[in-house]
């Protein structure tokens, strides 16, 4: 088993979260028109989109490269609140994991630290406000203690995926106190914060594409 991942992984990940959100898109759609205003899977579905055809035109060098170009694409074509969240989260794993070409555990989840700190720094949500980050965060905690332990890289995603998930499926009962969804008060009990919803599914996505590089 690799204790590594590389580019090939950084951009398999990328693209197979393309593919999930396309899947997922009237799913997200749903879920953001019942607490949102119904736009977050086509926001989505357009900024990955553009990643991929950017993937098809040039081949990032490191990870952070491709991290970086996924963030710049996010942060242009993917209005409202989650395109500046995603793009920041995808910026602070670049930097976070600089130019190495290989990505062990600590690494993975030093770098999805970074990224859940970008997505705090930014929208100011703590756990239990129904956002995005009650997804990342119960991963990011999943991660570091998988990498801790010495688990492999697709065992630590793994754990952070299945966190990841849980998480979203935490927000069902919350009421929302950031973003669109706060103004909905307790109208908001009973439905998945879209946001926790898709973060959930591109955290899948880099466990599966892990998985899938014998990591
Ligand atoms: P908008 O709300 O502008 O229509 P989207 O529908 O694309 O944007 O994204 C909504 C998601 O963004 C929410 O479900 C939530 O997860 C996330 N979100 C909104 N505000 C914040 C915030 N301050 N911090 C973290 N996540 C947030
Ligand atoms: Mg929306």
């Amino acid at each position: 088993m690799a204790q590594t991942l590389n580019t090939g992984w950084a951009v398999d990940w990328l693209r197979r979260s393309a593919a999930v959100v396309a899947e997922n898109r009237v799913m997200l759609i749903e879920l953001d028109r019942e607490i949102g205003d119904g736009d977050h899977g086509e926001n989505l579905d357009r900024g990955f989109s553009a990643i991929v055809a950017k993937l098809d035109e040039e081949s990032p060098a490191t990870p952070g490269a491709a991290f970086k170009l996924a963030a710049m694409t996010l942060m242009s074509k993917v209005g409202g609140a989650a395109g500046p969240l995603y793009g920041t989260a995808f910026l602070r794993a670049a930097t976070a994991v600089g130019d190495a070409d290989e990505l062990d555990s600590g690494l993975l989840s030093a770098a999805l630290a970074a990224a859940r700190d970008g997505v705090v720094a930014r929208g100011k949500a703590e756990v239990g406000e129904k956002t995005m980050i009650d997804a990342w965060t119960p991963a990011v905690d999943a991660a570091a203690a998988a990498a801790a332990n010495g688990l492999s890289p697709a065992q630590t995603l793994a754990a952070a995926a299945s966190a990841a998930q849980s998480g979203a499926e935490s927000t069902d009962p919350l009421i929302a106190r950031k973003g669109r969804a706060s103004y909905l008060g307790e109208r908001a009990i009973g439905h998945r914060d879209p946001g926790a919803a898709s973060s959930a599914l591109i955290l899948q996505a880099a466990a599966d594409a892990a998985a899938g590089a014998g990591a």
